[in-house]
């Protein structure tokens, strides 16, 4: 599926603008840097988001939506549309995008950035049961509460369904994919997401043990610190793996940098 959707600032139209940059999308950080690019006048951003969040925040600069067809489809689509960078700001969860990243730019030559925000460090206080995989986190759950928080997103939400004796308050953007665990309660919500409002959630809700992956960045942290308060344990779920030699830098403002010299000067 795709569907253009233009939002430009007024005043700001792309003509003139002399390089197309692809910023792979669906993330706070894509949006700052569709943001930082679109004040550079020789550039043209393009966002792409996956098209999965019914209402999405849209980044300014044009926006597509959907999936390009594995990286073959992506290296077909840089080309056709005169891409000359790549920058993936989407989601370190979001491995399946950021591997046809790789593969379409070492196949088309199109230099690629991929932004990877720092994952998040355990502090002193935290009660953190570090695992691999959702699976493991699942398995991990009922040796640790019987009232988990479960904060991972919509999709996955079915590698917890065969869990027993566990009461789960999920909560995600939009509605989960099934199946969901025989007990629980859905709570559908959007970052950023404040400390005082993860305080009152924690309590009015029992709830003893805290499940997330490692997204990192500052929207979704407050969790963390609500529960470390509490002397609650968590699950943290590590990031899947980077693709081997792509480049990686940690911030919007790193990417647009890096950027500006591989177009070279405006
Ligand atoms: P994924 O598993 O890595 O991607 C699956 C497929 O979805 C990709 O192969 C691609 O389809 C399509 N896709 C993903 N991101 C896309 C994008 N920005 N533009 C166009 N197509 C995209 O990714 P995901 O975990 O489903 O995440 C989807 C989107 O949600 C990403 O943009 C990500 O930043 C955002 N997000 C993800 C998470 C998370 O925890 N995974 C959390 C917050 C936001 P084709 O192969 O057909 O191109």
């Amino acid at each position: 599926m795709t569907t253009p959707a233009r939002r430009q600032p007024a005043g700001r139209e792309p003509a003139g603008r002399q390089h197309r940059v692809l910023v792979l999308g669906g993330t706070g950080e894509g949006r700052e840097v569709a943001e930082l690019l679109w004040q550079q006048a020789d550039l043209e951003v393009v966002s792409s988001l996956a098209g999965r969040v019914l209402d999405p925040v849209l980044p300014v600069g044009s926006v597509r939506s959907g999936g390009f067809g594995g990286p073959e489809g992506l290296a077909t689509w840089l080309r056709d549309n005169d891409i000359e960078a790549v920058i993936d700001s989407t989601h370190p969860f979001a491995a399946d995008m950021t591997r046809n990243a790789a593969r379409a730019a070492a196949s088309t030559g199109i230099p690629l950035i991929v932004l990877h925000r720092p994952p998040w460090t355990k502090c002193p206080g935290d009660r953190w049961t570090q695992v691999p995989d959702l699976a493991a986190a699942a398995e991990a759950v009922p040796g640790l509460g019987g009232r988990a928080f479960l904060t991972i997103g919509r999709q996955q939400v079915r590698a917890f369904a065969g869990v027993q004796d566990v009461w789960f308050l999920v909560r995600s953007i939009d509605p989960p994919d099934p199946p969901l665990p025989a007990r629980h309660q859905l709570l559908l919500a959007r970052g950023p997401l404040r400390l005082e409002d993860e305080r009152e959630l924690l309590q009015a809700h029992h709830v003893d043990v805290l499940v997330t992956k490692d997204s990192g960045g500052t929207a979704t942290e407050a969790k963390l610190v609500a529960a470390r308060e509490r002397g609650l344990p968590v699950v943290v779920v590590a990031r899947p793996p980077l693709p081997a030699g792509v480049e990686t830098v940690g911030s919007a403002q790193a990417a647009v940098r890096r950027l500006r010299e591989m177009v070279g000067p405006a």
